[in-house]
């Protein structure tokens, strides 16, 4: 059984702030930044190509709930980043789905940058495989 299963069954602690039926949401045990929370569905599945839309969907409004909550624990979280790790190649490293919600402060230690390749792709024929794929 996966580590969140576990948790999720009570069989390893974890500091829970929320939890309904379908959802809990755990503090991450490696504080990205103060108040950083997963967001774990109930009902086990791989990732974001795996996990069924009602899932989905209750995690994404948890995780507006939680985050919501945390913005009033104090005047220094100034924002957030929300997460999905989706396989390896994107950083997963537990195999069950979850969210990241990641609070932000004016000086914290979160770098996500982008490159900026404007006009270096072909964006019609980007968009065009992805509408064949929908
Ligand atoms: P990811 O790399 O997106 O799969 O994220 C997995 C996250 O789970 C990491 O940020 C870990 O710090 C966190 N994590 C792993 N084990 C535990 C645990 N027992 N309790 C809380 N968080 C955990
Ligand atoms: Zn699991």
């Amino acid at each position: 059984m996966c580590v969140f299963c576990e948790i999720i069954k009570g069989n390893i602690p974890s500091k829970k702030v929320y939890e309904d039926d379908n959802t809990i949401a755990i503090l991450d045990i490696s504080q990205a930044t103060v108040g950083h929370t997963l967001i774990i569905p109930k009902k086990h599945s791989k990732n974001l190509l795996e996990i069924d839309e009602k899932s989905y969907l209750d995690a994404m409004l948890v995780a507006k709930k939680v985050a919501s909550a945390i913005s009033k624990t104090s005047n220094d979280v100034l924002g957030f980043n929300l997460l999905n790790n989706c396989n390896e190649v994107a950083g997963q490293t537990v195999d069950h789905f979850h969210i990241h919600i990641i609070p932000r402060y004016k000086k914290d230690d979160i770098k996500l940058e982008f490159i900026d390749n404007q006009g270096k792709f072909d964006l019609d024929s980007i968009a065009k495989k992805i509408k064949e794929n929908m």
